[in-house]
């Protein structure tokens, strides 16, 4: 960038910081008032962007909007202090990376600006998650619009682990790619790290091996890389703890959450965040700068309250983890002596298989016979909806199928999963040509 350049950029952000630091703080809005940290009152005439049509501070909206962040914040692991609700997945990886941006800024330090992901991994599609995700095909036709992201391996050990290595040897392998990426990108240059604690839809419900997190913690605080948890999947209870880092005893700097908030009844995704991030930006500039007109959406949260509450009042985790146990098991005596069953794995009521051509090479299935395609097909006739995908073209994984039924399924549905999804297998290899 010529000198020139730099120093017009560098001064429209010292005049966006100062600008916003000179705004009236608004501290409360009540009816068609807006009141400022100095006690003067705005009358809001527009409605925010022409959409607060019940004023500000109506008793009913903020009473759902507020019972469902503190149900969430009470049950977050410790320091997680602050939600905020979007409307799903992707605006809720877009929100994180903004605010992990905008954390790095407030403590002075605007060089920061690198994100580092891992592949085989999906964060979304809008053109920023898109970026730190690893969809092939998703990302293609955009490549060239996308944000420059570092991707390292994930942790995937039916794969990566070698037979003579332990897992804790593999973890510690594992994450340590990350310690070199920050280093080549200079730490000073990093802003964040995203991963699925359990990676979803692009690697089949694949857990960390136990440790990996734990390091990767260590290395992002080495390095003052704020660390992003995406539970937008495996969140939510889906792997038999609210909050699937838990089972990782670590705390993110930040996390999102989506699908299993509102559980499909309504869109809402949510960003949290850790009490040093809320600190640095209340401290800097008061305000995230992000903002969708629907951000905090009453429905949304009415309905993730009712949800939430359900979970809880009905112990649905338990249920969670004793059919995850059940449905892994029985999946498992099966399928697992099948010669086309490579791994079966996952967490809670979020279980994958792997399917390839040779279990003792792991070389998968030739991508254009659409396996993952054919599963889905058999799966209709079977009368059994679940959630296949394909194989990679350059072997890094095989076709998978993710199966994460509700919390309330009971002893019954697991065994017809378990019978529904073997006979789904034998169908869908039965149609590939001889
Ligand atoms: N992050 C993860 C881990 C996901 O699995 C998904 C969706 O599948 C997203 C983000 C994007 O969520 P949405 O589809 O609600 O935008």
């Amino acid at each position: 960038m010529s000198p020139d350049k730099a120093s017009t950029r560098s001064a429209s952000r010292v005049f966006a910081r100062e600008f916003h630091r000179t705004l009236p703080k608004a501290m409360r809005g009540e009816g068609i008032w807006i009141v400022d940290s100095e006690g003067r009152r705005y009358l809001d005439a527009s409605g925010g962007p022409a959409v607060s049509c019940l004023g500000h501070s109506h008793p009913k909206v903020i009473e759902a909007v507020q019972r469902q962040a503190a149900l969430l914040v009470e049950a977050a692991p410790a320091g997680m202090d602050k939600v905020f609700f979007v409307c799903g997945g992707s605006e809720a990886t877009e929100a994180a990376l903004k605010l992990a941006r905008q954390y790095h800024l407030e403590k002075g330090q605007p060089q920061r600006r690198h994100f580092i992901s891992r592949r085989q991994s999906y964060h979304g599609n809008t053109l920023g998650a898109l970026a730190v995700g690893d969809n092939p095909a998703r990302r293609a036709t955009y490549a060239p619009m996308l944000m420059e992201v570092r991707h390292i391996a994930t942790c995937y050990p039916y794969r990566e682990k070698r037979s003579d290595e332990t897992e804790a040897a593999y973890g510690r392998r594992a994450a340590d790619e990350l310690d070199r990426a920050i280093r080549e990108l200079g730490p000073e240059n990093v802003a964040a790290f995203i991963a699925e604690p359990v990676v979803g839809a692009t690697l089949g419900a694949c857990p960390p091996v136990p440790g990996y997190f734990k390091r990767i913690r260590e290395i992002c605080d080495r390095h003052g890389v704020l660390l992003i948890l995406d539970e937008v999947m495996c969140g939510m209870g889906r792997c038999g703890t609210l909050y699937a880092c838990e089972a990782e005893d670590v705390v993110p700097d930040i996390l999102t959450m989506a699908k299993g908030l509102g559980a499909g009844y309504q869109p809402i995704g949510g960003v949290m965040a850790h009490r040093r991030v809320v600190e640095a930006i209340e401290s800097g500039s008061g305000a995230l700068m992000h903002g969708h007109t629907y951000l905090n959406h009453t429905v949304g949260c009415a309905a993730a309250l009712a949800v939430q509450r359900a979970i809880q009042e009905e112990d649905l985790l338990a249920n969670v983890r004793r059919q995850g146990e059940r449905l892994k098991q029985g999946l498992e005596e099966r399928l697992g002596n099948h010669r086309h069953v490579g791994d079966v794995r996952g967490r809670g009521l979020f279980l994958g298989i792997e399917l390839v051509q040779d279990r003792a090479s792991k070389r998968p299935f030739d991508p254009d016979l659409k396996l993952h395609a054919r599963l889905r097909d058999a799966g209709m006739s079977e009368g059994i909806v679940c959630y296949p995908s394909g194989g990679c073209v350059d072997g890094r994984r095989g076709d998978h199928v993710v199966l994460a039924p509700p919390f309330t399924v009971t002893d019954r549905e697991v065994e017809e999963i378990v019978e529904r999804m073997g006979r789904t297998i034998d169908r869908a290899l039965r149609s590939l040509p001889a």
